[in-house]
């Protein structure tokens, strides 16, 4: 028998970054918050994405710095790889990081329940089954919990495609790939997304014979086509073959591997096949479409640009959701999950909340080299039927990009142009090259805030940094240049 529902302001399904984000903010507010958790805390950014993704491009970047040493003096044996210890430290610091989670959530005075929540009543009551003891609270076992409202947050997982079973051994997603006990000798990523190029980046790096293959005409989607390219460059230089607008028909496994079959091309013998192809949104079997929370025939729950379901006091944030009226694929990224984590309790709260822009959201791929952008690519301007002028400038030209031995890339800035030609707004700055993610702050900025060229072109950047690039490149858009 069930007891008696325990009582919060917020009951929150679902503890990843869209979860745990509003379970902070909302505690911080002085709101009585319960999660409810089927694995841990942190959910997919923490245990099975970005963290442990970008932890293992770290090892072949530190790999790439010790076998190109000796060109600074540095004389070092070339690498070898021990990938057990590579998997230990990135277990050490995903570890630290959930114990610091549930140490914040402890001390706000969340209280996490374990176990699988679903909706019922009238969508605010949230029922709790097969749960352990509570993590970091009191909850445990079977219990129903009734909130003042409900937050809607249990993410995504790897999608798969027909003939490519994900087994854990020869055929893996995301997940068994982050897992991985040593690396394949060759392998097929299916997908050039942000995943698949980060997946291929790292294995090529640390020796594995990759092959991508993308069924769109390019890889990395959405990106503009300059930063493509010189990804591409530096894939091929690296000897990852990228193959587009190819169609994977299956595979046959054999000793070990496999072959997998492209139309119109010969199998190609791996260890190991990665499916990078997208993530499907987790609402099977959680009462959603029962008590009337619309669910699209893709499976998303779909919100109002308020983040409100249809259903009164019933909220969904991060992965999970498609926004009514945005009609590009809702960005699933664990900093979107904060924001929109952070603007559900503000709607609960009662406060105005500004939807979040998702045109001018920051984007960050970790493949080496890596890309950066916020805002409209040169295309989409065009697309959109505005007047632009573009000026893109090569990290090839700066100091500190020659300090550190890594100058392939390039970094744009679009801006409208004004019936004179003169460069107006900045609306979108696309970077790829070193560190380019630790850079995009204030490009991000720059589009967030609708400034104009005049009015960045007039900031100091340090000297010598990365960032004079962004610098020059702005300043050039106002007629006169420094080094340009
Ligand atoms: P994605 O949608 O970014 O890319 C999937 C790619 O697979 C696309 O290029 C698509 O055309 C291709 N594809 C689909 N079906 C295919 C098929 N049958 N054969 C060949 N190619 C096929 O998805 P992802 O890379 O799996 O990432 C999932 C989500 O997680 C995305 O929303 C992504 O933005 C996000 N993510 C972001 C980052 C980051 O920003 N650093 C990192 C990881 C994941």
């Amino acid at each position: 028998m069930v007891p008696t529902a325990e009582q919060f302001d917020v009951v929150i399904v679902g503890g990843g970054p869209g979860g745990y984000a509003a379970a902070l903010y909302g505690a911080g507010a002085g709101l009585d918050i319960a999660v409810v958790e089927r694995d841990k805390v942190g959910g997919t950014c923490l245990h099975r994405g970005c963290i442990p993704a970008k932890e293992l491009l770290e090892t072949a970047h530190v790999y790439r710095t010790v076998a190109g040493a000796k060109e600074f003096g540095v004389l070092a044996d070339q690498p070898g790889l021990d990938f057990g210890a590579t998997q230990a430290r990135k277990q050490k610091v995903v570890d630290q990081l959930a114990r610091g989670l549930s140490g914040l959530l402890k001390n706000r005075k969340v209280t996490v329940f374990s176990g699988e929540g679903s909706l019922a009543g009238d969508g605010r009551t949230v029922r709790v089954t097969g749960g352990g003891s509570g993590e970091g609270g009191s909850g445990g076992g079977d219990v129903e919990l009734r909130g003042e409202a409900v937050i809607i947050a249990t993410g995504s997982v790897p999608r798969t495609i027909p003939g490519f079973d994900v087994d854990g051994r020869v055929v893996l997603s995301s997940d068994e790939f982050l897992a991985l006990g040593s690396l394949p000798r060759r392998a097929v990523v299916i997908g050039g997304g942000a995943i698949g190029c980060e997946f291929a980046s790292t294995m090529a790096d640390l020796g594995t014979e990759v092959t991508i293959l993308e069924a769109l005409p390019k890889i990395l989607p959405g990106c503009d086509e300059d930063v493509v390219n010189v990804v591409l460059r530096s894939f091929k230089r690296r000897g990852i073959d990228v193959r587009t607008g190819v169609k994977v028909t299956g595979h046959s496994p054999g000793d070990g591997g496999t072959a997998v079959q492209v139309e119109g091309g010969d199998p190609i013998e791996v260890d190991a096949v990665v499916v990078a192809v997208g993530r499907r949104p987790v609402t099977e079997g959680l009462g959603f479409t029962e008590l009337g929370v619309e669910v699209d025939d893709r499976g998303f729950v779909v919100v109002d640009e308020q983040l409100r379901t249809g259903v009164e006091g019933v909220w969904a944030v991060g992965d999970v959701i498609a926004v009514r009226g945005w009609d590009a694929p809702h960005p699933q990224l664990a900093h979107i999950g904060f924001v929109e984590g952070m603007q559900a309790i503000k709607g609960i709260l009662g406060e105005t909340v500004l939807p979040v822009d998702y045109s001018r959201v920051p984007w960050c791929i970790y493949c080496h080299p890596e890309v950066a952008f916020a805002g409209m690519s040169e295309q989409a301007a065009r697309d959109a039927g505005i007047d632009v002028v573009v000026s893109k400038h090569a990290y090839g030209g700066n100091g500190r990009a020659m300090i550190i031995g890594d100058a392939q890339g390039l970094l744009k800035v679009i801006a409208t142009a004004g019936p004179d030609g003169r460069a107006g707004q900045i609306l979108g700055v696309h970077m790829v090259g070193p560190w380019v993610t630790e850079q995009l702050g204030q490009a991000y900025l720059a589009v967030n805030w609708e400034a104009t060229v005049d009015e960045v072109a007039a900031f100091i950047q340090p000297h010598p940094t990365l960032s004079e690039v962004f610098g020059e490149t702005v300043l050039s858009l106002t007629g006169r240049s420094l080094h340009g």
